[in-house]
């Protein structure tokens, strides 16, 4: 781990930004799809500017990076997961019928829920297929009918094993894209044996993954050894 760069940014004031521009910089100054730039800007608050965590995470995760972000809740680290989602199945030109690209995990149905309002709006002007996985009352053998064309995951880790156990011929084994978001919450609620079963039906390379948290426990850089490969850490603290 010592060898791995690690980069840590003070927050700014508001929408501040992190090294080493040392500016403010504007989603636009990303070298991204117009149709994700008119996603955020057609968002309820029209996202113009970066935030810290946004502004150290995307262009790493642009380039194809793995990625350990760190930073508090309320920073902004959706966003920062959803952006290079949305592009990294735009370049590789996914359509509904090809399938599984990107998976993103949330310890909890409610956290999921608000994941795929910001990637709908996000995204809207993209074409791919969503689907959330979370359980509940949702019909197991409805969704069945679905997973095989739906290209992005929003899934608590049981609903997602489920499928990846139960269900007759789907598969990740294609999957670009891994995201474990708040991956503290994920270890402390028990699901690391799931997430570990996870991994195993997930195809080791090329898949990018993207790990965020709000702390920085043994528990997660032991999941981060697990499900990184030669990772960028980024922290994002506040000025106490
Ligand atoms: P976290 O996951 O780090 O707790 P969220 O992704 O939930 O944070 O974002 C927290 C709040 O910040 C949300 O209300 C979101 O709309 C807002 N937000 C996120 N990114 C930006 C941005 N670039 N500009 C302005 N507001 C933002
Ligand atoms: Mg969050």
């Amino acid at each position: 781990i010592a060898s791995l760069s690690k980069r840590v940014v003070e927050e700014a004031p508001a929408c501040g930004y992190a090294p080493p521009l040392n500016q403010t910089m504007a989603f636009r100054a990303l070298p991204i799809s117009e149709k994700t730039l008119q996603g955020l800007e057609a968002c309820k608050t029209p996202y113009t500017t970066m935030t810290a965590i946004q502004n150290a995470c995307i262009p790493h995760a642009l380039a194809g990076r793995d990625i350990l972000g760190a930073a508090r809740t309320g920073s902004g680290k959706t966003l920062a997961f959803v952006v290079p989602v949305l592009e990294c199945l735009f370049r590789h030109r996914f359509t509904p019928a090809d399938g599984p690209g990107a998976a993103i995990l949330s310890p909890t149905r409610e956290l999921a829920v608000q994941i795929f309002q910001v990637l709908k709006a996000a995204g809207k002007f993209h074409t791919f297929s969503v689907g959330l996985l979370i359980g509940g009352k949702k019909d197991f053998h409805e969704e069945q009918q679905h997973v095989a064309t739906t290209n992005i995951f929003i899934a608590t880790p049981g609903r997602l094993l489920q499928h990846l156990e139960q269900t007759p011929y789907f598969e990740m084994s294609e999957l670009k894209i891994l995201v474990l978001d708040e991956a503290d919450r994920i270890l402390d609620m028990g699901f690391r044996d799931q997430l570990v079963r996870i991994l195993s039906y997930l195809p080791d390379g090329p898949r990018q993954t993207l790990l965020f948290s709000a702390t920085q426990t043994t528990d997660v850089s032991d999941l981060a050894t697990l499900s990184l490969r030669k990772p960028e850490y980024l922290g994002v603290h506040d000025k106490e």
